[in-house]
């Protein structure tokens, strides 16, 4: 834009992005006609407005840069086809907004939404068929009334109100230089890869994206071979070209490896402000799954494809930077010394003591229950993992004394990112290490700048997970910053000695969200319930956090109006109960369908050998062939049973009206009952003959 628009228009539209002032028709029509013709030279034809409804996905709709022109020459009135794009196209459109979810914000007949150019995410251009392209215009989208139906507006307000506390706080301490703060997020993504050909012979994959039967191969992750191991050429080709497809959308992928489970894989970007790596992140998971697509696979983003099997997360990857590029969560050289950091640490931290269920509400989906309630990665008990270093320098502010672990040529290594570790090998270089270990286990964790927000779902957008830390994080420093301005005085700035005081209060308030040790373990889900930390497992529980925290979403951090607030909280609950409800249908079907006619066909084929026996003049009374029917029939007996009472709680929960209680029947009698009713299809798959199981199986899909 700067090398295309006049200077004076380029001004304008930068004051804009800040937030100083409006485009007046003019510019915008300047800036339309520049991003045409650009568009055009790249083979545009037509142009969308991209946005974010609460779906977890995009939504968009193509206009082409087509017009018609009737003018009179010399008389005779001709008709001509011309390019246009005005600046009212560029910033605004409005879509029919009726079919998105609302969460009852509006009714059906009130369909008008509009769509916003956001300014502040770039513009690209995605090729379409036949050597043509589509103009993208990320852009927010809102009712009629400016109610925010999607997930952008919110997030946007987050990091508005986020940098406006922060730039309070840096002026407290003197960083007067500093207007404004941004998030950043790096995601890391992780999904499957599997056959397509397999995948389309199974309908609880294509229906659900996750496996509702399957019995566990012998040999999965045990070996712990696939981890960082080469990756598969198939997979590396389809890596490949979406980094590829990815560069050319201006989406910075940096990182690919095989992940712990068979067939699963991780992506990574260089982090962004928070706002555009969300529209990257959700960039990415297209690409892949149409670049998976042409080489035969199948990409899968559900959190828990395979039962028994490790499943997938996104790794939120959170900062805060100013506007001069500094990391405010860098602890640099002296970390106990450093006001900034320890005030935005510690904020960080007292943050998620103080709103963790909120962060909990943010990542309860269906899916994701598979991971947050079981026992595996990350639990559904949120704390924060701060790794040695960082717990020995918090404690010793606590405790007012000297840092214990660091000796004076520590302290000199430290400066190039930890401390020197021997390796004993001569011709082996010294290595640093880094300020903190890992913690696999731990949903928050501190990781050396950054923290990672480990428990979001692989398949949802990051952008509701991220909106929430923000306002928590923006409450602690708001928090924090007036108890700094009465410690403090009327001296100018306060000092470090004054940001000490405040910060060890906040150290100490905070204590109890801190867990450094196994966050699987049986020991801490006790250990929480003693600190009064909560352990959520399921979602009807979850969503209800979100309507908790209502003073803080629409008062303290005013992110949401309580209109939107209920809003939200409604689609997730409908969802939700959608969710658990079709995968119940399927999994109807595919009893009916696949696994009672597998075991009925073997079930006929080992009666008819009987028979054959029986007839030469064996005694079939005690072989093989007699027990495994007889196992099958107990199989078949209770599997009927449950399906028979599946069919009945799906019946009765969709006539349920009261939402809340409806969530609740899903969870508790849905979700139960689906689970039960594995032991025994899966039960049948292993006693069957793999000719009567038409449904590729576990070994299959993943090797
Ligand atoms: P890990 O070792 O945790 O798997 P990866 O390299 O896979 O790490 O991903 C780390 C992610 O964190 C990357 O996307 C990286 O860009 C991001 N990241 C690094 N620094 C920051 C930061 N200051 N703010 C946000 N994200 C960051
Ligand atoms: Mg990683």
């Amino acid at each position: 834009m700067e090398k295309t628009l006049p200077k004076s228009v380029f001004q304008k539209f930068r004051q804009q992005q800040r937030g100083r002032t409006s485009l007046d028709r003019a510019t915008a029509d300047a800036i339309a006609h520049a991003v045409r013709v650009w568009a055009m030279d790249h083979g545009a034809t037509h142009y969308t407005h991209w946005f974010q409804p609460q779906t977890d996905t995009t939504a968009e709709k193509h206009d082409a840069f087509l017009d018609i022109k009737s003018s009179i020459i010399n008389g005779i009135k001709t008709t001509v086809a011309i390019d246009s794009f005005s600046g009212s196209q560029l910033l605004q459109a409005e879509p029919d907004a009726s079919s998105f979810p609302h969460g009852g914000i509006r009714s059906t007949f009130e369909a008008r939404g509009y769509t916003v150019w956001d300014t502040t995410s770039p513009l690209f251009i995605q090729d379409g068929p036949h050597g043509t392209a589509v103009l993208y215009i990320p852009c927010v989208f809102i009712s009629y009334n400016g109610e925010a139906l999607d997930e952008k507006t919110v997030l946007l307000r987050s990091n508005e109100a986020i940098s406006n506390a922060a730039v309070r706080l840096l002026h407290m301490i003197g960083d007067t230089e500093v207007r404004n703060v941004h998030t950043t997020l790096g995601v890391e993504q992780e999904f499957f890869l599997i056959d397509r050909g397999l995948y389309s012979l199974r309908p609880d994959l294509k229906i659900c994206g996750r496996t509702l039967v399957g019995s566990i191969p012998p040999k999965h992750q045990q070996l712990e071979d696939h981890y960082f191991g080469q990756i598969p050429s198939r997979v590396l080709a389809t890596i490949a070209e979406t980094e590829i497809e990815l560069y050319k959308l201006g989406v910075p992928m940096k990182t690919r490896h095989n992940e712990v489970a068979p067939a699963q894989f991780e992506m990574a970007p260089i982090f962004e402000e928070s706002a555009v790596a969300v529209d990257h992140n959700l960039l990415t998971m297209q690409i892949l799954h149409r670049v998976a697509h042409r080489h035969k696979l199948k990409c899968l983003f559900h959190e828990k494809p395979f039962k028994g099997i490790n499943g997938s997360g996104k790794h939120c990857n959170w900062s805060i930077c100013t506007d001069a590029g500094e990391n405010l969560l860098d602890p640099s050289v002296k970390p106990e010394s450093n006001p900034r950091f320890l005030l935005f640490f510690v904020a960080t931290v007292y943050a998620v003591y103080k709103h963790g269920t909120l962060l909990r509400a943010g990542i309860a989906t269906a899916s994701n229950e598979h991971r947050l309630g079981a026992n595996e990665a990350p639990p559904g008990i949120i704390s924060v993992f701060l790794g040695d270093q960082l717990n020995e320098v918090l404690n010793a502010v606590e405790e007012q004394r000297e840092l214990k672990s660091f000796s004076q040529h520590q302290i000199q290594s430290v400066k190039v990112g930890g401390t020197v570790l021997d390796l004993k090998v001569a011709t082996l270089p010294p290595i640093s290490r880094d300020l903190t270990d890992r913690n696999r286990t731990s949903p928050f964790a501190f990781t050396g700048n950054k923290f990672e927000f480990r428990a979001v779902g692989s398949k949802q957008s990051p952008s509701f997970p991220v909106t929430l830390l923000n306002a928590a994080v923006t409450e602690a420093l708001l928090e924090i910053t007036s108890v700094l301005e009465e410690v403090k005085g009327d001296k100018p700035k306060a000092s470090l000695e004054d940001v000490l005081t405040v910060v060890r209060m906040y150290i100490k308030k905070s204590k109890p969200i801190r867990f450094e040790g196994d966050n699987y373990s049986q020991e801490w889900v006790e250990e929480a319930g003693r600190r009064g930390i909560e352990n959520i497992t399921s979602c009807p529980e979850a969503f209800k956090k979100l309507l908790e925290h209502q003073n803080l979403l629409t008062e303290t951090v005013p992110i949401l109006t309580m209109a939107e607030l209920h809003c939200r909280y409604q689609v997730m609950v409908e969802r939700y109960i959608k969710d658990l409800v079709i995968e119940g249908n399927t999994l109807k079907t595919l009893i009916n369908q696949y696994v009672l006619p597998a075991a009925f066909d073997y079930r006929k084929e080992i009666a008819s050998t009987l028979v054959s026996l029986k007839n030469v003049g064996m005694d079939i009374n005690n072989i093989p062939e007699k027990m495994i029917l007889e196992e099958l029939g107990k199989d078949t007996d209770e599997l009927i049973k449950l399906n028979d009472k599946l069919c009945e709680i799906l019946e009765r929960v969709v006539k349920i009206t009261d939402l809340d209680q409806a969530a609740l029947v899903a969870h508790n009698e849905i979700f139960t009952i689906m689970e039960d009713i594995r032991k025994y299809t899966d039960s049948i798959e292993t006693k069957v003959s793999s000719k009567c199981w038409l449904l590729p199986s576990y070994s299959e899909l993943l090797f």
